[in-house]
């Protein structure tokens, strides 16, 4: 989400004559786009605004904003304005839209020769910011915001403070946007939003739009040949959208679906409102549809209270799941959350203990996983040459899996055949497969 928002903003800068920079140190203006939702971020993100400080004081022409969720938090604002009062603008997710009026008020006030850094945080989204121009990352693919913010508090997680409360996009909107990237080239659409199973959305006639149903008519779009989504969550998954993996072909046959832990102890204090055996329910209905379904997962390591128990329990559930990748995280604790004031936090070295071992057994199946594809020949979407060799190139399979392969020509944007002569843990080599 954060990735689509730094599209948009680029987006609303082209359209007003600024230029993207392939290097830090060539811009004039620079942006720093952030995430609230592990302590790492914010770390980084302060060692940045550190390393700028001199660059700012030399530069009288640079101009430095700082945005993303980080800012919908007050104290890390009071934090930047006490030891980074240099930084010139500072706005948050909700009025993000405003970046190129705050850009201008300040170049005003440098004109005017009264420097004024601006500070815009809007607390509340007001509505739903419509038609934003978005410079995408890559040509053939593309970000599609359905909702935003999120309703479910589980207890670790700071994104329902930051990016409030959820709210769906319209269908005919999303529509519009789609028909236009279509248009534009674009041949895989990824559907954002924290939680797209609860997606709720409102025709003109004030008829209901569900995410099912929002995926039957983008299916209906010519051009858009790849359909995916993220997030969903598991308490929320219907058997109307598993059954779209057996039946629209356009669906993307994989599914990140985040279980966060093995037990159902830790579930429960997380406030995930579904059990093990639920989740692993929804593993078989989406098996059963689409036996060759990739699955990906997001595990939280060292949740406060959680035993030695519980988290064979989470390693168990990877063995029997057998994921094709997962996201693994050391629990961070987030000011404000729930979780946060449990008195039972889990000490580092037991936490990083188990992270390891966790890790471990991730990546012994994603390698055993991704060696069953050798000799298998896939269909690649082509994103682009690889930065180092020429003649390679990088895609992703339907499952999405990522392909480097070595080609002749550039087929950027295209569909090809791979022959898959090598699994990797991470991704899988191959070569071009003529026509
Ligand atoms: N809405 C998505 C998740 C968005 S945050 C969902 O519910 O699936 C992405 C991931 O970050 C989460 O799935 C979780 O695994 C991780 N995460 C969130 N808060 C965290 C925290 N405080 N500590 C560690 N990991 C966290
Ligand atoms: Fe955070 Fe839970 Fe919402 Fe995902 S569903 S964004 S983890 S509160």
């Amino acid at each position: 989400m954060n990735e689509h928002d730094s599209e948009i903003m680029a987006g609303m800068l082209e359209e007003i004559g600024y230029e993207r920079k392939e290097r830090r140190q060539d811009a004039e203006v620079l942006i720093i786009n952030t995430c609230s939702v592990r302590e790492n971020a914010d770390k980084r993100f302060f060692g940045t605004l550190g390393q700028l400080k001199h660059r700012h004081e030399d530069d009288p022409d640079l101009i430095v904003c700082v945005c993303g969720c980080m800012m919908q938090q007050k104290h890390v604002v009071d934090t930047i304005d006490q030891k980074y009062p240099w930084v010139d603008i500072v706005f948050g997710t909700n009025n993000m839209h405003r970046l190129p009026h705050l850009l201008n008020d300040l170049l005003q006030s440098r004109e005017n020769g009264e420097e004024k850094p601006e500070r815009e945080i809007w607390d509340k989204a007001e509505g739903i910011i419509e038609g934003l121009p978005s410079e995408r990352l890559f040509r053939c693919k593309a970000l599609v915001n359905i909702m935003y913010g999120c309703n479910n508090f589980c207890t670790y997680c700071i994104v329902p403070y930051t990016r409030g409360r959820e709210r769906s996009r319209s269908p005919e909107e999303i529509l519009k946007e789609i028909c236009a990237l279509a248009e534009d080239g674009v041949r895989e659409v990824m559907l954002l939003g924290q939680n797209v199973n609860s997606y709720s959305g409102e025709w003109p006639c004030g008829r209901k739009c569900d995410f099912a149903g929002l995926i039957r008519e983008i299916a209906e779009i010519d051009g858009i040949e790849r359909i995916r989504f993220m997030t969903s969550h598991p308490k929320d998954i219907s058997d109307d959208l598993i059954s779209l993996f057996r039946t629209c072909p356009k669906l993307c046959k994989n599914i990140h679906l985040p279980v966060q832990a093995g037990s159902d102890d830790v579930l429960k204090r997380m406030n995930r409102h579904y059990t093990r055996d639920m989740y692993l329910e929804e593993i078989r209905k989406l098996r059963e549809a689409a036996p060759d379904i990739t699955i990906s997962t997001d595990i939280i390591v060292g949740f406060p209270g959680e035993t030695e128990e519980d988290f064979q329990k989470t390693l168990d559930l990877v063995n029997e799941v057998r994921y094709d990748s997962a996201f693994t995280f050391l629990y961070s604790k987030r000011r404000g959350t729930p979780a946060e004031k449990y008195d039972d936090q889990i000490a580092d070295e037991v936490m990083h203990e188990r992270f390891d071992r966790l890790v471990d057994a991730i990546d012994t199946i994603s390698a055993e996983k991704n060696k069953a594809y050798e000799g298998r020949v896939e269909r690649v979407l082509v994103e682009g040459p690889s930065k180092r060799d020429k003649r390679t190139y990088a895609g992703r399979t339907d499952g999405f899996k990522l392909v480097n392969f070595t080609a002749d020509e550039d087929h950027t944007g295209e569909f090809v055949n791979v022959r898959i002569t090598k699994g990797r843990t991470f991704s899988l080599e191959g070569d071009l497969v003529e026509e």
